[in-house]
């Protein structure tokens, strides 16, 4: 009897004699992590220049799976599929000046007029201008609109095969709103495409975190990324092990600690050392005997002027003035912004601008300079002799006690630095001092969602993320449309990211042994293996036809290991390459009118079963391992 197909459309069977699959016993020494050395020696891919691969045809069976089910997911979500051009006219970022933004990591090329033209390292402007030039009215909206194209970007340090391409398969999707709320709006949207991301990576077989990430236009978490739990992850994310909160490490709170009252007396009297040619804060440590969790490390910002910025966050205000304070109205606005922490820990930027409430960058070093910064060696004391200087300090640096810091001069440090008798009243103008959490959160530290717990860390690959941009791409290009009560409205925008190469290799980093890849049963490249011991006997070449018509009628994908050579290689690479269930067709087992049926997952040893029942027992093994 046949078997009940899996699938409406029969399943492909591959000879291996007649396809590429050229597998290595060794990978290229500069291959380093799981994915990378196995998608290489097990024959999906093969380098063609920095961060440029080619999908041999395994990796793109995989890769058309991943495809199959993030578009299936996709559409789901209402979103309908489009392709965009590659090619970015550089025109198109004049109002996001994304160009600018981006920097070297676009590509760019001129063509024979000499216009430059870009090649999409995401379409966030191509799909703007395409929804803008046909859609006018507010009852045209919500619509999603996704892609699943190749991206390019000039990374500085391509690596780890696809995990960071300068060329790779993304699916990037764009929805369009007239509200933020409510039916139709675009946090409707976004709940819809969390679940799908979700969805689509459980499918892929990936073990992962939704983290929240930066913090957006709209208030809130604006976005979240999905991240592939692996060592060999870049990305440091930070759990709450008692609410399940988790955050990237720009992103993540910090629970309340303690903090100074600025009135803890000197450690002793402040004094000036000579530090020359110390080019960090640990060479500077060690040379003045301090360690530097007893160091302030101030860090200098600039405050950008709205007409810089493309983007709608709200514009740079002056910080609120605290209560009472009559001559908030009269101050100047605040340019500088020093950022304190100790010396062991990172500032973040992210914080930095919520506890201002400033939009800041790092400052420019020689604008610092002129103003008057000894960049280098800036202390907190700085806040007084430079105008218009915020200073704002995080909780562990507020304490009292021992403090090294610069010393507002080049090539000179001060021991016992003391806050009250350093910088003075200012320490009690609100205006210009704020303490608050300034810096990158680390394993320990107090979780921000629930005081008895401490978070965690773990490392992390980000195969997706979903953002809430509002109207940041929509202002820039002047994207409107008209409202319920005939005003011109902003369009309100959210883009979903899903890196599809990386995520084929992410899963390669999950799963894995020491012999090769384990494909998950719903994007290996093919459900079945059948291994011929003999392909010269007729009677091997024989039953593996039958077995896999049979299969493939019923829509199962089974590669057929025709080559010869000796059965020690084939199973070497079976193994490699990963094939979850594998036939081996031999004389032993046929005498007994039996195969042998094995998987590639756990220590399975391998069983007899009668040929008769061998395409029904696969066909149960993939429908359970794919539900
Ligand atoms: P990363 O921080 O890893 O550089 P990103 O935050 O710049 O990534 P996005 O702009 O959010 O990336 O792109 C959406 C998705 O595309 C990412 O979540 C990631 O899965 C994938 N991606 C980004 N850059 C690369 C790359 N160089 N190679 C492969 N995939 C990538
Ligand atoms: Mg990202």
């Amino acid at each position: 009897m046949a078997l009940t197909p899996i699938v409406a459309h029969r399943g492909s069977v591959t000879r291996w004699s007649q396809s590429l699959i050229p597998t290595l016993r060794e990978a290229p020494a500069e291959a380093e992590c799981p994915s990378h050395v196995l998608l290489l020696r097990a024959g999906f891919i093969r380098k063609l220049g920095a961060g440029i691969y080619d999908y041999l045809p395994l990796a793109w069976r995989t890769l058309r799976k991943v495809q199959q089910i993030v578009r299936e997911e996709m559409d789901a979500t209402g979103a309908q599929e489009i392709s965009l051009p590659i090619l970015v006219p550089i025109e198109l970022y004049a109002g996001t000046r994304r160009d600018r933004d981006y920097g070297d990591l676009l590509f760019k090329l001129s063509d024979r007029k000499g216009a430059l033209t870009a090649l999409g390292p995401t379409h966030e402007e191509s799909v703007t201008e395409a929804v803008a030039g046909s859609v006018s009215s507010y009852k045209q909206l919500p619509l999603s609109l996704y892609q699943i194209t190749n991206k390019f970007r000039d990374e500085a340090r391509p690596r780890s095969g696809l995990l960071r391409g300068r060329e790779f398969i993304m699916k990037d999707a764009y929805s369009f709103h007239a509200t933020v709320d409510g039916v139709g709006g675009l946090n409707e949207t976004y709940d819809k495409m969390f679940t799908a991301y979700s969805n689509t990576f459980r499918r892929c077989g990936l073990s992962f975190t939704a983290v929240e990430a930066e913090s957006g236009p709209i208030g809130g978490s604006a976005s979240h990324e999905f991240m592939v739990n692996a060592d060999s992850g870049e990305d440091t994310i930070l759990k709450c092990p008692a609410t399940g909160y988790a955050a990237n490490v720009e992103k993540c709170e910090i629970g309340t600690r303690p903090h100074g009252t600025f009135q803890e007396p000197p450690s002793g009297e402040l004094t000036e050392i000579h530090t020359p040619n110390l080019p960090g804060i640990h060479e500077v440590g060690k040379f003045i005997k301090v360690k530097p969790d007893r160091m302030l490390k101030t860090i200098v910002f600039q405050v950008n002027s709205s007409s810089e910025s493309p983007v709608s966050e709200p514009p740079p205000s002056e910080p609120p003035a605290p209560a009472g304070d009559s001559t908030s109205l009269a101050s100047p606005p605040i340019r500088w912004i020093l950022a304190v922490v100790r010396g062991d820990h990172e500032v973040n930027e992210g914080k930095v601008r919520i506890v201002s409430g400033l939009k800041v960058t790092l400052a420019d070093e020689k604008a610092a300079r002129a103003a008057g910064f000894a960049i280098g060696y800036v202390s907190p004391r700085s806040v007084n002799t430079v105008p218009n200087t915020l200073l704002l300090i995080d909780a562990d640096a507020s304490l009292g006690g021992f403090w090294a810091s610069g010393a507002d001069k080049p090539d000179y440090h001060v021991k016992h630095f003391n806050w009250r008798r350093e910088v003075g009243s200012k320490l009690d103008e609100p205006r210009y001092v704020k303490l608050g959490d300034l810096r990158n959160a680390r394993e320990g530290d107090p979780s921000p969602r629930d005081p008895g717990a401490k978070l965690v860390t773990a490392r992390g690959i980000e195969v997706g993320h979903i953002f809430k941009l509002g109207t940041k791409y929509s202002d820039a290009m002047g994207f409107k449309v008209h409202s319920a009560q005939q005003q011109q409205q902003p369009v309100i925008m959210g883009c979903y990211g899903i890196g599809v190469s990386r995520t084929m290799a992410a899963s390669v980093e999950q799963n894995h042994d020491a012999n090769g890849i384990i494909w998950p049963m719903p994007i290996a490249p093919y459900h079945v293996l059948i291994t011929l011991m003999k392909p010269e006997a007729p009677e091997h070449q024989a039953a593996a036809k039958q077995l896999a018509d049979e299969l493939s009628s019923a829509g199962i994908d089974v590669l057929i290991d025709d080559r010869d050579e000796r059965p020690g290689v084939k199973f070497k690479d079976a193994d490699l390459v990963g094939i979850p269930i594998r036939i081996t067709i031999g004389d032993k087992a046929l005498a007994e009118k039996s195969v042998e049926y094995k998987l590639r997952k756990g220590d399975d040893k391998g069983s007899l079963v009668p040929i008769t029942e061998a395409a029904q027992r696969c066909r149960d093994a993939i429908v359970a391992a794919m539900a």
